[in-house]
């Protein structure tokens, strides 16, 4: 990067925000995916002027910008690749303000999603989008990848909340689309359009999101089964019969394995299978909701089902699935190939004996869990990379995943997004006239092609 250049940046954000020493670069290199690629500089802009400016600068000259809230994502989406300016919005975290009439927030790129949450549920309001990593990710994040979390079975994603938003386009202009209204029909729908489009089309420097009331009352139970087709047949099982979860996880066998010291109840003999359901709404519901439930799971096999006694019981059932995704390092593997693929719900039972298939033909380890009541399943391959042949057949394996997803009418991704890691495979999904038409799009919004350039694109 010039010496001018540099300097440019340096008093647009002022010294304190702005670092090319080695050992900084090095905490803005990586995200949650193994890739790590240095940039040549890092900026923390404090404010849309700033983040215009200097957009406006490396758009004259050609300069790679690398959107970054938390660095969680898992797809290297936030990797700088070919050196340029690591732009990191996380000093841009206020809360401006929560409307409890219109049902309302606006807010900063760099809040991060639970510290929202905390806060509306103060007015008695809910913000239910909420993904694993919560406690760290941003909003201006969970924006750029549409991000969704396991409430999304009853109350969507992220994209379902995005009522407006001000976006620094490539060339430091400003725009603001959406509305603060319950409607509006004017134009295209450009919000929708910048949701999860992963830092190609322009920054995101301010959100509106759609607020809710806060349910009255929520009931948490997990069930255990001897086996994933069962626990799968459960989640269908419950929607066929007009029961609708809050949440519906799914953990495998080695999942339960991983995690059955943090669970506060005792994980029987023979679990090859546990859901983790939660329902909501008024109080006098909890119990009759809970009991259906229970139900289905008994009629689909389930040997053990615990309700949460209390709050923090429940916390305890959420805080072991929370830590799932960190803990699979603890088994040893040297390396981990996550995908997140989703399917229609009923044929996650298929979709799962599928991955069984696909990881004895290939002799892989494949550990899954995730939100099974949206079809969306985290397959993780473990393995070592290291090894050639490995490697190889680990490679096919992935594809073999990707084939039956599709096949069966999924997705290759339900919340993680594209980046880098799953860039070879968006053909498969994505015919050649549907990724020219995207490909468009980016030259509108972005003619140099300087916003996180070599993402997405194969
Ligand atoms: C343990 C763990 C659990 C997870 N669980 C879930 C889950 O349940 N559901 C889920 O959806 N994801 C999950 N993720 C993935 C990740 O947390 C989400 O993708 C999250 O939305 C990323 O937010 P971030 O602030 O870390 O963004 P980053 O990783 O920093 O960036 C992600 C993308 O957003 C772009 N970006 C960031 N800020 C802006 C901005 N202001 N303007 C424009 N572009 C921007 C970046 O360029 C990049 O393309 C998990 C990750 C981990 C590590």
């Amino acid at each position: 990067m010039k010496k001018t250049l540099v300097r440019q940046i340096l008093e647009i954000v002022g010294p304190e925000n702005f670092s090319t020493d080695p050992a900084d670069l090095k905490c803005y290199s990586y995200d949650a995916s193994s890739i790590s690629s240095l940039p040549e500089a890092i900026a923390l802009p404090g404010s849309t002027e700033e983040v215009s400016q200097v957009l406006s600068l490396a758009n004259q000259e050609g300069l790679s910008v690398f959107p970054r809230g938390a660095g969680t994502g898992t797809t290297g989406a936030s990797v700088p690749i070919n050196g340029g300016l690591a732009l990191c919005l996380t000093r841009m975290d206020r809360i401006i303000s929560i409307n409890p009439g219109d049902l309302t927030a606006l807010v900063e790129p760099g809040v991060v999603t639970g510290e929202l949450q905390e806060e509306v549920s103060r007015h008695g309001l809910f913000y239910p989008p909420d993904p694993a990593s919560m406690r760290f990710c941003t909003i201006g994040g969970n924006v750029a990848t549409g991000a969704g979390g396991p409430r999304a079975v009853k109350y969507g994603v992220t994209r379902d909340y995005v009522m407006a938003l001000e976006l620094v386009l490539a060339d430091g202009s400003v725009i603001h689309t959406g509305t603060r209204t319950a409607k509006g029909v004017v134009g295209y729908d450009l919000t929708r359009l910048v949701v999860g489009s992963e830092g190609m089309l322009g920054v995101v420097t301010r959100i509106t999101l759609k607020l809710i009331p806060s349910p009255e009352a929520e009931g948490t139970l997990i069930a255990f089964f001897p086996d994933a087709k069962s626990a799968s047949n459960t989640v269908v099982s419950l929607f066929e019969s007009r029961i609708l979860p809050r949440c519906a996880e799914f953990l495998d066998k080695m999942s339960i394995e991983l995690i059955s010291d943090q669970l506060p109840v005792v994980v029987p003999e023979r679990a090859d299978a546990m859901l983790l359901i939660e329902v909501d709404g008024v109080r006098e519901s909890i119990p009759r909701q809970l009991e259906e439930v229970k139900n289905s799971c008994k009629n689909c096999g389930a040997t053990d089902i615990h309700v949460a006694k209390s709050k923090d019981q429940a916390k305890a059932f959420w805080s072991a699935r929370q830590g799932m995704a960190p803990s699979i390092r603890t088994l040893g593997f040297p390396d981990k190939i996550n995908e997140d693929i989703c399917v229609p719900r009923s044929c996650l039972p298929e979709m799962i004996s599928e991955l069984e298939k696909i990881g004895r033909k290939n002799r892989i380890t494949i550990l899954s869990f995730g939100h099974a009541g949206d079809g969306n399943l985290h397959v993780n391959l473990l393995l070592d990379l290291s090894d050639r042949e490995e490697k190889l057949r680990g490679e096919a394996a992935v594809m073999e995943v990707m084939e039956a997803t599709l096949a069966l009418g999924g997705t290759i991704s339900g919340e993680h997004g594209i980046g880098l890691t799953k860039r070879p495979f968006i053909q498969m999904e994505i015919d050649k006239r549907g990724l020219e038409i995207m490909r468009g799009i980016k030259k509108v919004f972005d003619p140099r092609n300087i916003l996180n350039p070599g993402k997405v694109f194969p």
